[in-house]
């Protein structure tokens, strides 16, 4: 077993400097298997945003970082990605006494990933696609992308340094600045985010952090004139606010928002990988997760057989304290968090679902926030637990009679972020994949991602992608350059009585 780091203090992260809040202000950072304080965290105000704001600005018009060359940004990432590799343990320790994420999910999933971002994103900025556009013998046009300016990134506390990092790369590739807000919840490995790229040796200013609320210190940062877009993971009523309050400064938005995604199992399909699948996706990272299936869809043929072995799988699931690597399920982020989640076992129960495990505090887990996995059958669409994100380790299972019914039962929800489908039949599962209304859609897979394709959601689960050089469209401007190739001819205006001005090309707005 690992040994606990002592009570740290986090501060804000500006110009290059690890520094105090002007307020002087903080909060406390809890450990969510013991409830205890690990942290004392700089309590960010609009004071703070606005020196943050001002470093990424400088840095963005003056500095080295937006004028060097795509190569040694990338050279940058490397670095950031090889002092994140050597970093692992500690990032993984802190990240999980933070967040209560089991360790072993940490360390050998969400920390390499992070490296990952950097190194695609190291990559892709070398290989940043402009086109041209001749026009025979009167012109060469031509686009160029430059980066857009200063960015606010403002993240969730689920798997916080991952969802970081996975802004962070490509806003630095593209060569903006920039100034993040970590959730309130799971500050810590922001600051270590801050130690390493201190330690990569970015010019001061490039990247910034400011730690605190979100209506002290996220909303000032989405208000800032002198921020040009906002990437946002988040609730979606939290989306929905931050659009309007960067609507008087006409912000441009990427927005990830909630999720509740359905798993539609059919029964052709490989049932033992379906269930494995179906398990893995909703429990892991406490299912605390965005694209978690927490929507089980499944054919009334197999519905008995299939969710019998659910249920005696899930009440196996080994709920424990995050570090022991026998874990599955650890606490959930925070007391608040704990209610929310639990006061759904009730809700569920009330609207008349069966609570077929799971649902309570575990025995012999008396303090920090735990919760048994929990399986709802018996569920009807229209239920609060069927169309709400819980965000926490639950799943309610639906059955359907045929595709029609699983298709409509799928997109029957405001949400529409990942879906899951099983199946042993390739037309159907091109012909559903096709019908779901989805960002995402898996086909006999859990959510295994490639980096290059776009990542988001529909509906009410965001507004744009990002991902591969999809990333670039948000951070990056297009630029149209005409170069005239000779003497096309000008309309003359105002050349007196003597000549009309005549064939009046370039007009357009
Ligand atoms: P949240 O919306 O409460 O908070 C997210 C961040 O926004 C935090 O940093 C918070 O401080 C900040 N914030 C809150 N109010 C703000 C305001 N008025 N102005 C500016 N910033 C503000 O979300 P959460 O509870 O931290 O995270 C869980 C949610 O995130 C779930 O809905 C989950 O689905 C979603 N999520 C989505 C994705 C995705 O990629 N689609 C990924 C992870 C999480």
């Amino acid at each position: 077993m690992k040994t606990l780091p002592e009570v740290r203090t986090v501060q804000h992260f500006i110009n290059g400097e690890f520094v105090d809040g002007v307020s002087g202000r903080t909060f406390q950072s809890l450990n969510p298997a013991t409830n205890t304080p690990i942290a004392g965290v700089a309590a960010g105000t609009g004071e703070d945003v606005g020196r943050a704001v001002q470093a990424a600005r400088r840095a963005f018009d003056e500095g080295p970082w937006p004028r060097m060359s795509a190569a040694a940004r990338a050279r940058a990432l490397h670095r950031i990605a090889d002092l994140i590799d050597r970093r692992a343990d500690e990032i993984a320790l802190v990240e999980c006494l933070d967040t209560g994420i089991p360790y072993t999910q940490i360390r050998q999933g969400q920390i390499p990933r992070a490296a990952e971002n950097f190194r695609f994103f190291a990559e892709m900025t070398t290989q940043v696609p402009n086109a041209t556009y001749p026009v025979e013998g009167a012109f060469l046009n031509f686009t160029i992308r430059v980066p857009v300016g200063v960015a606010g990134l403002i993240t969730p506390w689920n798997t916080p340094f991952m969802l970081e990092t996975w802004k962070v790369a490509p806003c630095l590739a593209a060569g903006c600045t920039c100034v993040l807000k970590p959730a309130e919840w799971a500050p810590l490995s922001a600051s270590l985010l801050a130690e390493v790229i201190r330690e990569a040796d970015l010019p001061p200013g490039v990247f910034n952090v400011v730690q605190g609320f979100g209506e002290t210190a996220g909303a000032p940062l989405v208000a800032h004139a002198m921020v040009n877009v906002i990437s946002f993971t988040g609730e979606t009523t939290t989306g929905a606010e931050i659009m309007r309050n960067g609507a008087a400064t006409l912000k441009r938005f990427s927005m990830e928002l909630g999720g509740k995604s359905p798993v539609i199992v059919f029964p052709d399909a490989d049932l033992e990988r379906a269930l494995d699948a179906t398990i893995f996706g909703v429990y892991t990272l406490n299912g605390e997760r965005c694209t978690a299936n927490s929507r089980l869809l499944v054919d009334r043929r197999i519905h008995d057989d299939f969710v019998g072995k659910l249920v005696e799988r899930v009440a196996r699931l080994r709920v424990g304290v995050p570090m022991d690597p026998a874990t599955e399920i650890g606490p959930l982020i925070h007391p608040d968090h704990w209610e929310r989640v639990t006061a759904y076992m009730e809700i569920g129960q009330r609207e008349g679902a069966l609570l077929a495990t799971g649902g309570k505090r575990p025995a012999g887990l008396p303090v920090g926030n735990y919760l048994e996995p929990a399986v709802f059958t018996g569920v009807v669409n229209s239920m609060r637990i069927a169309q709400e994100e819980i965000f926490g380790p639950v799943l309610v299972v639906i059955p359907f009679e045929d595709e029609a019914e699983a298709v409509r039962l799928a997109n029957d929800v405001r949400y529409g972020l990942a879906a899951y489908l099983w199946t042993g039949d390739i037309t159907r599962g091109h012909r559903v994949a096709q019908a779901l209304e989805a960002g995402m859609v898996w086909v006999n897979s859990q959510n295994v991602r490639d980096l290059r394709t776009p990542f988001g959601g529909m509906k009410h689960s965001g507004i744009g992608r990002e991902g591969g050089h999809y990333s670039f469209d948000f951070y990056m401007e297009y630029k149209t350059i005409h170069v005239a190739q000779g003497t096309h001819r000008i309309p003359k205006m105002g050349p007196g009585e003597k000549e009309r001005p005549t064939g009046f090309r370039g007009l357009g707005c």
